[in-house]
């Protein structure tokens, strides 16, 4: 730290009369998380991508009959191996009657395959991934080499459209890598024996090939229901650290996130590099600055567009020529690498669940409670206060770059004077923090935007 942010944290404790505690505690790692992150298995990554793949195809328009082979098989045995994890696991289809529409080309049920782990507060937490797969001729190499179609584009309809659509797609990686990860991190979290504030749902989506459908009407149910889902952490393709071009990384993975600059998705992807890199520091996570990558789409998208926070994990070096096509089998996944994704998304939701909420920084008529009081040339800071909150933590960056540079820790109030801090110069954030130092995402002061309005002249000029 410079001398001039020792001088502020002075100022701090005297002109706002309460004490700098000491952060050593909170900045150590949490014995139980650490334990949890650990119990993450690579073994068992493995065989469940194995059995994933032995239903030959889990397209969301294959048999429903069979016990061995097609989507009802698949979503059987998904429900009921979460089951066999923890009887404190909720595990239930989150059932929808849907009609043709777009890529649905005809009547269809969708069952997405849904585990609560339920908390002490109702707030939720998602792990997810999708569970269906699709592979059509050429697959996603043959698509990239074309410009970037309409992904909701309709379809040409099948000869038969009532017919099943079951031929051969194995989808390991897409996205078994992903249902893996969450059928995984359903048993390390039920079995931790740890006391979650926050409910923690795994949620393995269905649909997503055909236009995030699953996701979308899970999200359109949570809106009509008032469910208050905090995040959501989707995982999709999270398994191959070989891109088709010959690079290799193993060791880094990429997070997308819907903008503005300093919205909560953003936030929660902050959020992971900090968390996910303390607990799993040999794995490099990537925040992206857009929603998912170009032509490109995932689940982590139908929650943003009905506001929800959320964001979407990828592979850094994806293989196109297996993405979509019957050549995506296990021989191209690396379950060390998944088990290294698995364990970012663990620390990440593990340290969510068990902080308060993040707290609200606007007043009752929506505008960010930032200002330059009392002398004019300050940083006033309030939020509101969040409960379980035992203290909070300023966060500051410069107004032009992307990683907060300064924190400060507080003790349990509700604002902050920040002397001769311009405001604006520096973009702003808050998180709330428990008694053990668990912390929540951040929010940021954000501009609300200017409404425009017409310029009144007169008729006739
Ligand atoms: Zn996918």
């Amino acid at each position: 730290m410079t001398t001039r942010v020792v001088a502020v944290l002075l100022c701090v404790s005297v002109m706002s009369g309460f004490s700098r505690t000491a952060s050593a505690q909170d900045s150590e790692l949490d014995a139980r998380i650490v334990k949890l992150v650990g119990s993450v298995s690579e073994e068992h990554l493995g065989v469940i991508l194995k059995k994933l793949e032995s239903f030959e195809t889990r397209s969301t328009l294959s048999s429903t009959t069979s016990t061995t082979r097609g989507i009802g098989a698949a979503r059987q045995w998904i429900l009921d191996e979460m089951k066999s994890y923890s009887p404190k696991l909720q595990v239930s289809f989150d059932t929808y009657q849907v009609v043709p529409q777009g890529r649905i080309t005809r009547d269809v049920e969708l069952r997405n395959v849904m585990a609560i782990l339920p908390g002490r507060s109702p707030r939720r937490i998602y792990v997810s991934g999708h569970y269906d797969t699709v592979a059509r001729p050429g697959g996603q190499g043959q698509a990239n080499a074309a410009a970037p179609t309409d992904p909701d584009a309709r379809t040409v309809p099948p000869a038969d459209p009532n017919a099943p659509l079951d031929n051969l797609a194995p989808g390991v990686n897409d996205d078994g890598s992903g249902t893996a990860l969450t059928i995984e991190l359903a048993r390390v979290f039920s079995q931790s024996g740890i006391d979650f504030d926050a409910t923690l749902v795994f949620m393995c989506h269905v649909g997503e090939e055909q236009g995030l459908v699953g996701a979308r009407l899970h999200a359109q149910r949570a809106v009509a229901q008032k469910i208050p889902i905090e995040a959501v952490f989707n995982n999709d393709i999270v398994g191959n650290d070989r891109g088709g071009n010959g690079i290799i990384d193993g060791a880094t993975i990429r997070v997308y996130s819907e903008g503005p600059e300093d919205s909560p998705s953003r936030e929660l992807a902050r959020f992971v590099q900090r968390w996910g890199g303390r607990y799993v520091p040999s794995h490099k996570v990537r925040p992206m600055g857009r929603p998912d990558r170009f032509g490109r789409g995932g689940d982590h998208s139908a929650y943003n567009a009905l506001g929800f926070t959320a964001v979407g994990f990828r592979e850094s070096r994806e293989n196109f020529t297996r993405q979509h096509d019957v050549r995506d089998t296990y021989e191209g996944l690396s379950p060390a690498y998944l088990a290294q994704n698995a364990r970012v998304n663990a620390a990440s939701a593990a340290t969510l669940a068990l902080a308060p909420p993040p707290p609200s920084v606007l007043n009752e008529r929506n505008q960010p409670m930032i200002n330059r009081a009392p002398s004019g040339y300050d940083a006033n800071l309030k939020w509101n206060a969040v409960p379980g909150a035992a203290a909070y933590r300023i966060f500051w960056r410069e107004a032009w770059g992307q990683d907060w540079q300064q924190e400060l820790r507080v003790g349990n109030v509700t604002g902050v004077i920040l002397p001769n801090m311009q405001i604006d110069d520096y973009v702003f954030g808050v998180a709330a923090i428990d008694a053990a130092g668990h912390e929540s995402f951040v929010t940021a002061y954000v501009t609300p935007p200017r409404v425009s309005t017409d310029i009144k002249t007169k008729p006739g000029t």
